[in-house]
């Protein structure tokens, strides 16, 4: 057995790289937590004249890199074990730093139908308008589906890991495979599954971007984004979008999500196991229309969740519609007590917001979806008797 060192990430389990990595002595002051370093500039060598100013090594200005920046990259590779990881200032700016940076005019992106709204904007009518990128929208949980939509200029193949909003779920090795085959690269959006839950480099994804304003802070206080994956790819991405684009993380920020990373696998414990409760008591109960939850049997890439998860749970994203119009959906969300009606997932609080069945994405959601429109449910760290009270009295009211 290797023998655990904090400084050698490799050598420590998930648990103990949540708490160490990317964590310094500071050599000033002697503090054993990395500080806020709020500096737009770093001291220059006696002859900067050879210094490369794109440069994202060697901290000199903040848009190229910092001390906050550098220990939070190296604690999302550790986490996601990849070679090499960009922070930036939100999960959006990281999505579209991978695409800024691997796509040009000419090339075509096959992306999945169940995505991030920013996402589906960019690829339905930014991109393909403003660059001549095109994009096909495919059902990815059909790898054959994936298949046949690469044509010989397809760069980039993706995907969410479980879909927002529908949680569908992609197997990714699958789609890696395709993807490979067709000399494409495959990103992976895995902001509903964080690692320890899944990490999908292990299973052939080239790189991985999360919406660290989600899980991986776990807080609801600040935003960020990342990219993970080899060092070639990252290093182009940290060059072209964010020095020469400039959507930087702020220190303090960095410094936030650091800190709120370190409990990251007690809370997904903890936000697995409740939501896997609460997605039963809703199958349960008759007042309710659907329930899209990857760990229900009746969910249509159950058994990939399972097996590709591991076992260690199907994520704490939930879709559900209460039976009823627009109107009982909305008498259902301001019957609640405890769970907060408002956008973003992932945090401490659990988070509700309802879905209309209007927009042109809706057109790709499965036939409940577009029935009821949904409501998005972020289970949170409460105690779980509490939701689930809540959702019973919730239901109760809309019903009386
Ligand atoms: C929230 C979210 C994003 C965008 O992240 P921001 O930090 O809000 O920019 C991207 N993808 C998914 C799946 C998300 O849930």
């Amino acid at each position: 057995m290797t023998r655990p060192d904090k400084h050698d990430p490799a050598s420590l389990a998930f648990a103990t790289q949540a708490v160490h990595s990317g964590n310094r002595i500071d050599q000033g002051t002697g503090a054993i937590r990395t500080p806020i370093v709020m500096a737009n500039s770093y001291a220059l060598p006696d002859d900067p004249s050879e210094l490369g100013w794109s440069d994202t090594d060697v901290p000199i200005y903040t848009r190229n890199s910092g001390v906050n920046q550098i220990a939070l990259q190296q604690k999302l590779a550790a986490l996601e074990g990849g070679e090499d990881a960009v922070a930036l200032a939100s999960g959006v700016a990281a999505l579209h730093a991978v695409f800024f940076t691997l796509l040009r005019s000419g090339d075509h992106v096959v992306v999945g139908d169940v995505t991030y709204e920013a996402t589906w904007r960019l690829f339905s009518e930014l991109l393909p308008e403003r660059y001549g990128i095109t994009a096909t929208f495919v059902d990815s949980a059909d790898p054959a589906a994936v298949r046949a939509a690469i044509r010989p200029e397809t760069r980039l193949v993706h995907v969410e890991t479980i879909g927002n909003p529908t949680t569908k779920v992609t197997d990714i090795a699958a789609v890696a495979r395709i993807a490979h085959d067709a000399g494409a690269l495959l990103s992976v959006d895995s902001t509903f599954t964080p690692p320890p839950l899944y990490r999908p480099l292990a299973d052939g994804a080239d790189l991985v971007a999360h919406s660290l304003t989600k899980y991986i802070n776990g807080h609801g206080d600040a935003m960020g984004g990342a990219v993970i994956g080899r060092h070639d790819l990252i290093a182009r991405i940290k060059a072209d979008a964010m020095v020469d684009v400039g959507g930087v993380i702020s220190p303090f920020n960095a410094w936030l999500i650091q800190r709120g990373s370190s409990t990251l696998p007690l809370r997904m414990r903890q936000h697995l196991s409740t939501a896997e409760r609460l997605a039963r008591v809703l199958d349960d109960d008759p007042r309710i229309a659907f329930v899209a939850y990857p760990g229900l049997p009746s969910h249509p890439q159950h058994e990939i969740a399972a097996r590709q998860f591991g076992g260690r749970g199907f994520g704490a994203m939930l879709a559900f519609a209460v039976e009823g119009d627009t109107d009982a959906q909305n008498r259902f969300v301001a019957a609640l007590r405890v769970i907060t009606s408002a956008v973003s997932l992932g945090h401490d609080e659990s988070l509700i917001v309802h879905i209309g069945r209007s927009g042109a994405r809706t057109a790709a959601y499965p036939e409940p979806f577009r029935q009821y429109g949904h409501l998005r449910f972020s289970v949170g760290l409460e105690d779980p008797s509490d939701l689930e009270a809540d959702l019973r009295a919730a239901l109760d009211a809309t019903f009386a």
